[in-house]
């Protein structure tokens, strides 16, 4: 059995310039950093929060990424992004935008027009996912997930159900398209449901509940924007809904490389991070206005 190795209340959030109230789990408790929740380097969780009506959409302007993928989850609201490159969407409520970075790009995030206009009720995840040294200066991509894109492998109740976005789910994958073995589902299971997963000894693995509350084991009680750190031993847990509930479940083989992290770069060398820098300024990132 794979067991809880902690449970994490939510830290106090800060904003992401004025349109993003996360929590910080990766890697800001030092119990999960970079290293031990390899290849997940980052997760900034929006508990669910309610913004007024704006008469712009709020947000974070532009800014680079390079080195890793940005996996942004919309439980609420709507968020806009656009790029260096030209590409911009719209991630609506229940889809997920899987972009890899790579040899980096500029972009802006913020929320979307219409989601602005009468304000509402928003919640999100955003999980940085690393890449193997070989794919860090690979060419930026982008995979639209929409929530019909993704496999649902419903439970024995004929309601509940798991949503693949990664990975895979008793031997049914998801759509996402990833670098090194990552798993990344969301379980919605009703009052009294319970589930079982597994994944291989060797990866690291976190939960986060987005709604209601569970018991994990038959054990530990866990509440609502709490997030779960499993042992690296074991290979299986079972997850109990004791309230309606949704729970995301990540999974991933480390990557086991040299990790060198400055705010929106994480490259294996110092010098790599520096070579980001020198890029960044000499426009290779791309032109993107504000
Ligand atoms: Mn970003």
């Amino acid at each position: 059995m794979k067991n809880i190795a902690k449970i994490y209340a939510p830290p106090a959030p800060h904003m992401v310039g004025d349109g993003f109230r996360v929590h910080n789990f990766i890697p800001s408790f030092p119990a999960l950093s970079m290293q031990r929740m390899d290849p997940f380097i980052m997760l900034d969780y929006g508990s669910k929060f309610v913004f007024p009506p704006a008469p712009s959409p709020k947000g974070v302007g532009v800014h680079p990424h390079r080195g890793f993928e940005t996996v942004t989850i919309a439980y609420k609201g709507q968020v806009a992004h656009h790029d260096s490159f030209g590409n911009s969407g719209i991630i609506n409520e229940g889809d997920v935008q899987w972009m890899t970075a790579a040899s980096g790009l500029l972009h802006k995030e913020y929320h979307a027009e219409s989601f602005a206009k009468t304000g509402g009720a928003f919640q999100m995840v955003q999980l940085w996912v690393n890449l193997p040294a070989k794919d860090k200066m690979s060419a930026p991509k982008y995979q639209a997930i929409s929530n019909d894109q993704m496999t649902k492998v419903f439970l024995d109740d004929g309601k509940s159900y798991v949503e693949v976005i990664a990975g895979k789910f008793k031997d049914q994958s998801g759509p996402a398209k990833t670098f090194t073995e990552v798993h990344l589902q969301n379980a919605i299971l009703a009052k009294g449901m319970k589930v079982d997963f597994d994944f291989p000894a060797t990866q690291n693995t976190f939960l986060m509940v987005i709604e209601g509350s569970i018991k994990v084991n038959a054990d530990a009680l866990v509440a609502v924007d709490h997030f779960v750190e499993m042992d690296k031993k074991g290979t299986s847990f079972n997850i109990e809904a004791t309230e309606d509930a949704k729970v995301l479940i990540a999974s991933g083989e480390p990557i086991g490389e040299p990790i060198a992290a400055h705010g929106p770069f994480v490259m294996n060398t110092r010098d790599e991070l520096v070579q980001a820098f020198n890029d960044y300024n000499d426009g290779k990132f791309g032109i993107l206005e504000d």
